[in-house]
């Protein structure tokens, strides 16, 4: 690596950062090496966290001439590196202004806040670090490289590659959704009830299915027989188990695939696809015929 914090000077924003950086480093390995890229960037040391009830830190000052990334000791591999990530987001975002001199303090909370109302600053930044952070561990363009070789959706290939990039499936998840060119939508399911949602706003309708209220009945959650780690078919279900299907108009075709994970959580994804107009019904695959194409494939691999 041969960037250096200069080349990076008075970029504000995630996206500038990240571009730049990987215009400096296109040959970035997966998964990126992100605590070598923390200290080629100027972080003297990436150390260990001794406030408690707290994800990561950065110890810096006002000007941010020096850095160094605090993380919370035993978190497992892909956490560390969305955490680090997120510092190193704080380090380098030119406008990010501690609220304890010296310090930023990041909690579990902090690392997953996506969106902030208007005026809330210190929800901003730790919007924007996190943004920065999937954006660098998860580039954009290697993402599209990923979806050309496997153009159909699956939580199969969410995990495949969250196991690539080195980071947590849930984090593959949401920049799945956001890079997909199909409609997609997530919701992290913990003890039968809707927890997170993510899901491009702009290409995949309202969720409507309330958090902490059971994942909603239809839903191919309730299929019997599934396994925690195995992934279920994809299976088409109604649309309106999930959005709001207005009145008159054509439904679209909602399909679902459901994973069981540890300790009460489940994954399950959602892949939307509008009913076309003229569409000739016997020439078109549904989703299930296109996924269970794609895992021949991977068998064959
Ligand atoms: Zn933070």
């Amino acid at each position: 690596m041969d960037i250096s914090r200069m080349d990076l000077a008075d970029t504000g924003s995630p996206e500038g950062l990240v571009t730049l950086i990987l215009k400096h480093e296109p040959n970035l390995p997966l998964p990126v090496p992100i605590e070598e890229l923390a200290l080629q960037l100027e972080v003297e040391e990436i150390a260990e966290l001794q406030t408690e009830g707290f994800e990561g830190g950065l110890i810096t000052d006002t000007h941010r001439s020096r850095g160094i990334i605090l993380v919370k000791k035993g978190v497992i591999q892909p956490r560390r590196r969305f955490t680090i990530g997120h510092e190193l987001g704080h380090f380098l975002i030119a406008n990010h202004i501690p609220d304890k001199a010296g310090q930023f303090l990041c909690s579990r909370e902090d690392l997953r806040t996506l969106s902030a109302k208007e005026g809330d600053r210190r929800a901003k930044m730790e919007v924007e670090a996190n943004r920065f952070s999937s954006l660098i561990l998860m580039p954009p363009t290697k993402l599209r490289e990923a979806f050309k070789k496997h153009p159909t959706p699956s939580l199969e290939h969410v995990f495949q590659l969250a196991d690539q990039f080195d980071v947590s499936k849930e984090a593959m998840a949401r920049s799945y959704a956001d890079y997909h060119p199909e409609a997609l939508a997530f919701i992290v399911v913990k003890d039968g009830k809707v927890g997170r949602v993510y899901h491009n706003r702009s290409r995949f309708p309202f969720v409507v299915a309330s958090r902490n209220k059971s994942v909603p009945y239809g839903s191919l959650f309730y299929r019997k027989g599934l396994q925690i780690g195995v992934p279920s078919e994809i299976d088409s279900r109604l649309p309106d188990i999930w959005i709001e299907v207005p009145r008159g108009q054509r439904a679209p075709t909602m399909s679902e695939q459901v994973c069981l994970q540890k300790n009460g959580f489940a994954l399950i994804m959602l892949w939307h696809e509008r009913a076309e107009e003229d569409e000739e019904e016997s020439e078109d695959m549904t989703a299930r015929d296109r996924w269970r194409a794609q895992q021949a494939r991977y068998d064959g691999n």
